[in-house]
């Protein structure tokens, strides 16, 4: 059995399956064997030339190796107007759906946004909120609108709200992800089956499961 790291931006030699982050700026070389998600990040938005990297994508995301659109989504915090990224977001929800392609949600201050907007585009893919941070209220929030939740290294904090979140998710909605950190999968892995109080090894097995069953893969 495999570690699952749903969302990395540094690919390790650690035994594991590993979604790499490709943002589409850069130049796309895969490595055999490594799995990529393709990423139009919100703060990437002003910075490259977005049209010639919507063209590429398109062309990108049928490559074999690419199971994924993201990091992509919504973010409060920064300066670009939230309806320039909402339309850039909008166009990967729907490549997302035509290519049947699961989306690596980016949110800051955004889950209400994030439903508002599940609602009305009813995607068939799976939403996964990576590098999840919310509280109690907003993952039983989200969770009725069907999202995923990937845990990372802000796990290891031991932030009380966050663990009562994790507890809140169902197993089959569960992921971890290591982000942009070098921390490595399989700690967080050990952390959460502790908090979760059931073995590394079901933690594992359930984490592949929903990881094979959401990407069609392994
Ligand atoms: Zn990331």
């Amino acid at each position: 059995m495999k570690w699952v790291n749903l969302h990395t931006h540094h690919p390790s030699d650690e035994q594991s399956i590993q979604l790499i982050n490709q943002p589409l700026q850069h130049p796309f070389a895969p490595t055999a064997d490594a799995l990529y998600s393709l990423s139009l990040h919100p703060w990437d938005i002003e910075k490259i030339n977005l049209n010639e990297c919507l063209q590429q994508e398109d062309q990108f995301l049928r490559h074999p190796q690419v199971i994924a659109i993201g990091e992509c989504g919504l973010d409060r915090v920064i300066s670009t107007p939230l309806a320039t990224q909402e339309a850039i977001f909008s166009q990967q929800i729907e490549l997302s759906e035509k290519a049947s392609k699961p989306l690596i949600i980016h949110a800051v201050r955004t889950y209400s946004d994030l439903i508002r907007i599940k609602k009305s585009s009813s995607p068939r893919q799976a939403w996964i909120l990576h590098g999840y941070q919310g509280n109690k209220q907003t993952t039983q929030q989200l969770l009725k609108h069907d999202f995923y939740f990937s845990f990372g290294p802000s796990l290891l904090n031991k932030s009380p709200k966050l663990i009562e979140s994790l507890l809140t998710v169902p197993f089959e909605k569960l992921f971890f992800e290591t982000d942009d950190s070098a921390e490595k999968v399989e700690t967080i892995f050990i952390f959460a089956a502790k908090m979760l109080k059931i073995s590394v090894d079901q933690l594992q097995q359930m984490v592949f499961e929903n990881f094979h069953r959401i990407f069609r893969y392994g």
